[in-house]
């Protein structure tokens, strides 16, 4: 069986999974793996192949000593990427600027196009990047494929795509919306029609995927009309670490009142904020425990996310006009009930009817959350964006060997 490695190498960890592209949404991966707390004083690295689970605990200085550690434990249990057959590797980037509105096949040209757009994502394409060259390194040659999250909403109208800042300075510095997180809102709203029964051509969907970094988006018959995410992905929901929207003008005030640099200020929006920055922890389970033990900060910080949610779920609603259903996707989305029911508390005079008990039922599959008979129906929709990577690294490894480029 052919397999394609997936790697998605984020902030502080890297998940990887080996996936037959081939394989349903819900099927398990023949192999998946979490590389957790790089640069932490002890990280761990978890692999799982076939129902088998093996923990190793210990301290992951860069992305590159996690996913070498990985590859050989994969190894170790006879499915390393050079054990079994691997006919791509798909790596997740972040951004993909104003050049990448389709999967790349990564040559060294796109690993230094890549490298250029690092000031638009700082906290992610540095380390995107950490994966495809350590992977290139070690597995020369399989056709590697850069899948950008922003290319889901290449196609925005331009009244959500643009700011309305001066012209001239947003069009010389391609300053406009990208949005991210598109493969996952693709993947999960492509999902949605068959759950309601209807036509994807007249279908009008808002996705929320809320894992430590969150978004929105509306999406109207299969097309992104708006998304929260902007340029860089700090703009819109309150985060795991990132603010979110914020007045502009708070930057220029840190400039001139706290004398801070743009790096410090960069650093300050990008880590040091959302959650984290007004409870002490980015993990909502912590958070959670928090909240239990009546910590004031974490309950302000779990108060401010809801509002920022119900801010988006709200606007994204007149901009659809009509709303056939709100998905929630990722880490929080799927697993904390509570965030769920508090984004849509109370909203039934909007058509949504919510469904406390069916709220409260844990499953990996997609489900409804919302009454039957609810106008708009609210869904819990796992995302499988490694599947997703691996059915687009597939059509780019097969068209670079089709080239010739790889045996
Ligand atoms: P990302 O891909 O953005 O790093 P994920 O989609 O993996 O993030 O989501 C990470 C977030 O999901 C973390 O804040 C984590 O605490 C949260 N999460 C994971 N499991 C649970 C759970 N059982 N209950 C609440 N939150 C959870």
């Amino acid at each position: 069986m052919a397999f394609v490695l997936v790697l998605n190498s984020g902030s502080s960890s890297i998940k990887f999974q080996l996936v037959d592209p081939n394989q349903s949404a819900t099927d398990k991966p023949e192999v998946s793996g979490l590389v957790e707390q790089v640069g932490e004083p002890l990280g761990a690295i978890t692999v799982k192949v076939r129902g088998e689970e093996i923990r190793e605990e210990l301290p992951i200085p860069t992305h590159a000593d996690g996913l070498e550690r990985a590859f050989g434990i994969m190894h170790d249990h006879g499915v390393g990427p050079t054990d079994v057959e691997v006919t791509a590797v798909g790596h997740r980037v972040v951004h993909g600027g104003r050049l990448f509105s389709e999967p790349q096949l990564i040559m060294d040209q796109i690993e230094s196009m890549i490298e250029d757009l690092i000031p638009l994502a700082p906290l992610h394409n540095p380390a995107n990047l950490d994966g495809i060259r350590v992977a290139r390194a070690l597995l020369p040659d399989i056709p590697h494929v850069a899948v950008f999250d922003t290319a889901f909403f290449n196609q925005m109208p331009p009244a959500a795509a643009l700011y309305a800042i001066n012209r001239e300075v947003a069009s010389e510095y391609d300053i406009r919306r990208y949005g991210f997180h598109g493969t996952s809102h693709e993947f999960v709203s492509q999902q949605v029609p068959g759950l309601l029964g209807r036509d994807p051509n007249h279908t009008r969907q808002i996705t929320l995927h809320l894992g430590n970094g969150a978004s929105a988006a509306a999406i109207a018959n299969g097309r992104a009309i708006d998304t929260s995410m902007g340029l860089t992905p700090l703009a819109g929901l309150a985060m795991g670490t990132r603010s979110g929207d914020i007045d502009p003008g708070i930057i220029f005030h840190l400039v001139r009142e706290a004398g801070m640099s743009i790096d410090e200020i960069d650093n300050l929006l990008n880590r040091e904020s959302g959650v984290k920055g007004l409870s002490g922890v980015n993990d909502f389970r912590e958070l959670r425990r928090m909240i239990d033990e009546e910590d004031q900060d974490a309950w302000l910080a779990y108060n401010i996310y809801i509002h920022q949610l119900r801010r988006f779920i709200g606007s994204y609603m007149i901009a659809l006009g009509r709303v056939d259903a709100i998905t929630f996707t990722a880490g929080v989305g799927e697993n904390d009930t509570e965030v769920r029911q508090d984004s849509l508390y109370n909203l039934d005079m909007y058509g949504i009817h919510f469904d406390k008990e069916a709220n409260l039922v844990r499953s990996k599959e997609p489900r409804m959350i919302s009454t039957a008979d609810s106008p708009v129906k609210v869904f819990v929709v796992p995302t499988n964006e490694e599947l997703a990577i691996a059915q687009k690294a597939t059509v780019i490894g097969d068209m670079a060997r089709e080239a010739g480029l790889f045996n």
